[in-house]
């Protein structure tokens, strides 16, 4: 049987279930990320597509599609429409690959989510260290 974690937005109005292991957690420091998140950074999970389930509110859920991303791909990051919680993150290359990122700060169980990858550094906050042993890359 799959570990089983759960999730969901500040106003619980979405709430999503997690099959298994993380396939890796990433860290961005990019700027869309941080104005995204409205934060330093994001720390974000990538889960197998069929191990990640909405249980809850799907019609809660809006998606912006980030066009003029460095890498030409349109970026989709969903997030509640009643909150404003960022939820999860798609793009072509992950989508090919069958994954999808899920925001760890939405897990009820964050003890998985610890960083194996980190993107971005060289736009990492001045005043920001991350205690880590996964890969770090100044860029993508
Ligand atoms: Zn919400
Ligand atoms: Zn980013």
């Amino acid at each position: 049987m799959p570990a089983l974690n759960t999730g969901c937005c500040l106003c619980e109005a979405v709430k999503y279930e997690l099959h298994g292991k993380p396939v890796k957690c990433a860290v961005c420091h990019c700027d869309s990320c941080q104005q995204f998140s409205g934060s330093a950074f994001m720390a974000n999970c990538w889960y197998k597509q069929n191990d990640f389930k909405i249980v809850r509110g799907r019609d809660a859920i809006t998606t912006y599609d980030e066009r003029g991303t460095v890498s030409g791909l349109i970026m989709k990051r969903s997030f509640c429409k009643i909150c404003g919680s960022s939820l999860f993150q798609q793009m072509t290359q992950l989508q090919e690959a069958g994954l999808v990122s899920v925001t760890s700060g939405t897990m009820d169980d964050r003890s998985d989510a610890q960083p194996t990858l980190e993107i971005w550094c060289r736009n990492r906050r001045q005043w920001l260290t991350l205690d880590h042993q996964g890969e770090k890359l100044e860029a993508q």
